[in-house]
C-alpha cells in the first residue's frame, strides 16, 4: 500500500489543480503552472517568469487589441513603461521633445536622467507640440494632456515626425485606447498608465506600450527582460478582469464628465472649464477629429486653493485623490503637486456614479462658496 502523505503534502494537494503549462494566473491556484517546463527543450515560451508569461500574453493580446496594435507588452506602471521607451529611444546626444504640460513625473525622468546622460530634452506645451517637433529625433506626446486637458493635433504631429524620420510616442493615458487610437493616427508607438480609467478601480497599478514596428517592440522586450520593471500576474490577471467592464465604465465617465463641464462652465464660482467635449473649448475641433470619446477628466479653475478645499468638503461625492479614472469620483488640487497651474486649478475626474446626483451635489458644494 502506498504510503500516506503527510500533512503538508496533503495541504498542497488539497489546493487543487495540476499545473498545466500556458495556464494564466487566474481564480484557481495556478499561477506556478508560468514556471513549468515543458520536456520539450524547444517547446516552451515560458521560461521564466519575468521574460514572459501566459497572464500577461492574455493581457497584452487585449491592450493591443484595444489599442490597434501588433503587439502590447505591460510593466509594473506607467512610468515604467513610459521610461523603457525613452531610455531605449533618447540615447545620449539625441534631442527629445517631452510635454511641458503633460504628467509632471516624466519631465523629471527626462531632465533628472536623460538630461543627465547627454540627450538634449526639449520640453513644448500641446500648443508647441508640432513645431518643436521639427528636427527632434524622438518626441512623446500626451493628449489630453494631463492636468490642463489640452489637445495635440496628433495627425498633423505624425506628419512632421513621418516626414523628417522622428519616432512619435504618444502617451494614450488621458483618453485611453477607447477614447483614440494614436496608431492609427501615425504614431509609432503608444504607451499608457492602466492604473487610470482602463482598470479603473483605483486598486492596481499598471502601464504598457503598445504598437506595430516589430524592431520597436523587440528593443522594449529586451528592456524589460534586463531592467526587469516587471507586471506581476496577479495585478496582469486585475487589470485584464478590470478591462471587461471599460467600455461601461468609460461610456457613463464620459457621459458624466460632460454634463458637468457643461453646469461648472455656466456656474458663478468658477472661473473656467476645459474639457475637449464641450462645443467652446479651444480643442474641440481637433479633439472631435481625433478622438472617439472626449474622457472622464474636466479641469476647472475655482478662486483660491480654499475653494478647492471647500468644495471637497461640502461635497457628499468627490473625495480628494490624486490619481484618477475610477468608478469614484475625484479631485485633486494640483499646484499641490508643482504642476505649472494656478493654486485654484482642480482636475474632476467623473466616476459611474449617476449623472444627476454628480449635477446637484457639485452644484450644492460650489453655491457655498
Ligand atoms: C498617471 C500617469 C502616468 C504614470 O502612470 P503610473 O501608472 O502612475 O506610473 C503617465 N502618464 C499620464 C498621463 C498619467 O496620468
Amino acid at each position: 500500500m502506498a504510503r500516506a502523505h503527510g500533512d503538508s503534502t496533503r495541504s498542497v494537494k488539497a489546493v487543487g489543480t495540476e499545473p498545466i503549462p500556458g495556464s494564466p494566473i487566474g481564480p484557481v491556484p495556478t499561477s506556478a503552472a508560468a514556471y513549468h517546463l515543458s520536456r520539450d527543450e524547444d517547446a516552451g515560451v515560458d521560461t521564466y517568469g519575468r521574460a514572459s508569461n501566459p497572464s500577461w500574453r492574455h493581457l497584452e493580446s487585449a491592450l493591443a487589441q484595444l489599442e490597434g496594435a501588433a503587439a502590447a507588452v505591460t510593466f509594473g506602471s506607467g512610468m515604467a513603461a513610459l521610461s523603457a521607451v525613452l531610455r531605449i529611444l533618447a540615447e545620449p546626444g539625441r534631442t527629445v521633445v517631452v510635454p511641458a504640460d503633460g504628467y509632471y513625473q516624466v519631465r523629471a525622468y527626462a531632465e533628472e536622467f536623460l538630461a543627465a546622460r547627454g540627450a538634449k530634452v526639449v520640453q513644448a506645451s500641446c500648443a508647441e507640440m508640432c513645431d518643436a517637433a521639427v528636427g527632434a529625433d524622438v518626441v512623446l506626446a500626451e493628449t489630453p494632456s494631463n492636468p490642463g486637458l489640452d489637445v495635440v493635433d496628433l495627425h498633423r504631429l505624425a506628419l512632421t515626425c513621418r516626414s523628417q524620420g522622428t519616432v512619435l510616442v504618444v502617451d494614450n493615458t488621458t483618453a485611453t485606447p477607447l477614447g483614440q487610437q494614436p496608431l492609427s493616427l501615425g504614431a509609432d508607438l503608444v504607451v499608457g498608465s492602466a492604473t487610470k480609467a482602463l482598470s479603473g478601480h483605483h486598486d492596481v497599478l499598471a502601464g504598457y506600450v503598445a504598437g506595430s514596428h516589430p524592431d520597436l517592440i523587440e528593443r522594449v522586450l529586451r528592456e524589460r527582460l534586463l531592467a526587469g520593471s516587471i507586471l506581476g500576474a496577479f495585478e496582469a490577471w486585475l487589470v485584464l478582469r478590470s478591462l471587461g467592464s471599460a467600455g461601461l465604465r468609460l461610456e457613463r465617465q464620459c457621459h458624466n464628465a460632460a454634463a458637468v463641464a457643461l453646469m461648472l462652465s455656466a456656474h458663478p464660482s468658477v472661473r473656467s472649464v476645459r474639457y475637449p467635449g464641450l462645443p467652446d473649448d479651444p480643442s474641440h475641433a481637433v479633439a472631435a477629429a481625433q478622438m472617439r470619446r472626449f474622457g472622464g477628466l474636466v479641469s476647472v479653475e475655482l478662486a483660491d486653493a480654499e475653494a478647492v478645499h471647500a468644495l471637497v468638503e461640502r461635497s457628499q461625492l468627490l473625495v480628494a485623490a490624486t490619481s484618477f479614472g475610477g468608478i469614484h469620483s475625484s479631485v485633486d488640487r494640483r499646484a499641490r503637486w508643482g504642476d505649472p497651474v494656478s493654486a485654484g486649478f482642480a482636475r474632476i475626474s467623473l466616476g459611474i456614479e449617476d449623472t444627476d446626483d454628480l449635477l446637484s451635489d457639485l452644484d450644492e458644494a460650489l453655491s457655498a462658496l
